[in-house]
C-alpha cells in the first residue's frame, strides 16, 4: 500500500522560514510584499483558487490585491492593467489567473507581464532561463512537483521519469526542471504510442492531463512514485487523473487529489513572490 505524501504538511513546514523572509522586506522596503492578482469572469474554481491564494498571502505576511474584471473586457483593456501594474512601483509580483475567457488571447497577456513580476513563471523569458538552467522565475506547480518528489527521494539522479501531459504551464516546464536534476524524463501527450507500455517503466510517474482517473494500477511499475497533478471537478468534488484506489496498491508514495500538489503550487507562488519583491532590494 503506498504511502501517501502529504502536501499540505509539506506546505506548512516553509510558513517560518517565509514569515521571516517577509518580515525582513518589511523593513527593507518599508512595505510588506506585495501580490497583485488579475480574475477574469465568473469561473467558480479559478474563484475558489483566487481564494485560497489570497489567504495564504495573508497568512505570510503578503499583501494582495485582487482585480476583479468582467468577463466581457477586452484584450486591450486587460493589456491596460497589467501595464499598470507593471509601473506600480509598490507590487512585486502579478498573477494572471488562467484560464481566461476564449474571446481574451492569453499568451499575449502572459507576455505583457514583466519578467520580473511574472510569479508564476510563464513568460517565455523566465521559461526558457529555466531551459538553460539559469535563475530566474521557476513555475509554481512544477516546482511543487519536484519537491513531492524530493520529500520522499533523496535524488533523482538517474530515474526515469514519465510525465503525461505536455503544457506550457505543468509538462514542458517539469521536464526542463527534472532534466536540470539529472533525471531521464520522457514527455507523453494524448498522441503518445504505447502509453501505457511507456509509463509502466516510468520509477517516477507524474499524471497532469485533467483526465479524471484515467492512470489505473496496470499503468504504474511497482514501487513507483506517482504524482497526481490533475484537478477536475466532477460531481462537485475534485477528482485527479490517478485512481487512488488501484494505483495505492501498486505505488511506494502518491499525492493525493487534494492536498498533494495543490498546496505546493500555492507555496511556491508565495515563494516566487517573496523572491520577487527580495529582488528590489539593493544587495
Ligand atoms: P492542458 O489541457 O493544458 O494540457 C493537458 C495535457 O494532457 C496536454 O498535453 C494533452 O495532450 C495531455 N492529454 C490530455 N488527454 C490525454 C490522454 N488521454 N492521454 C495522454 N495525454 C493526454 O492542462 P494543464 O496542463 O493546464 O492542466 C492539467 C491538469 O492539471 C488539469 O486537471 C489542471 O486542472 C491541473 N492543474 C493542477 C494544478 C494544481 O495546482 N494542482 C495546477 C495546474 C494544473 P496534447 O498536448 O496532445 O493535447
Amino acid at each position: 500500500m503506498a504511502q501517501i505524501i502529504d502536501g499540505r504538511a509539506l506546505s506548512q513546514s516553509r510558513t517560518e522560514s517565509l514569515l521571516s523572509r517577509s518580515h525582513h522586506l518589511k523593513i527593507a522596503l518599508g512595505r510588506a510584499p506585495k501580490l497583485a492578482v488579475i480574475l477574469v469572469g465568473n469561473d467558480p474554481a479559478s474563484h475558489t483558487y483566487v481564494h485560497f491564494k489570497t489567504k495564504r498571502c495573508a497568512e505570510l505576511h503578503i499583501d494582495s490585491v485582487k482585480n476583479l474584471m468582467d468577463s466581457s473586457i477586452q484584450q486591450s483593456d486587460l493589456l491596460s492593467v497589467i501595464r499598470d501594474l507593471n509601473q506600480d512601483e509598490t507590487v512585486d509580483g502579478i498573477l494572471l489567473q488562467l484560464p481566461l475567457p476564449s474571446h481574451l488571447n492569453a499568451q499575449e497577456a502572459v507576455q505583457a507581464i514583466h519578467p520580473f513580476k511574472d510569479v508564476d513563471g510563464l513568460h517565455p523569458l523566465n521559461q526558457g532561463l529555466l531551459l538553460q538552467e539559469k535563475a530566474g522565475m521557476v513555475p509554481c506547480t512544477p516546482q511543487g512537483c519536484l519537491d513531492l518528489i524530493h520529500a520522499c527521494c533523496d535524488s533523482i539522479a538517474g530515474a526515469h521519469v514519465v510525465i503525461v501531459g505536455r503544457s506550457i504551464l505543468v509538462g514542458r516546464p517539469l521536464a526542463a526542471l527534472l532534466t536540470n536534476n539529472n533525471a531521464t524524463v520522457t514527455l507523453c501527450h494524448s498522441k503518445t504510442s504505447s502509453l501505457k507500455e511507456v509509463c509502466q517503466s516510468a520509477d517516477i510517474l507524474v499524471a497532469a492531463t485533467g483526465c479524471p482517473g484515467m492512470i489505473t494500477g496496470d499503468f504504474v511499475k511497482l514501487g513507483a512514485i506517482v504524482i497526481d497533478v490533475g484537478q477536475s471537478h466532477v460531481d462537485n468534488r475534485i477528482v485527479g487523473d490517478v485512481d487512488f484506489a488501484s494505483v495505492s496498491q501498486k505505488a511506494s508514495f502518491l499525492t493525493p487529489a487534494t492536498g498533494g500538489v495543490g498546496p505546493m503550487t500555492i507555496i511556491n507562488l508565495m515563494e516566487n513572490v517573496i523572491y520577487a519583491a527580495e529582488s528590489r532590494v539593493a544587495p
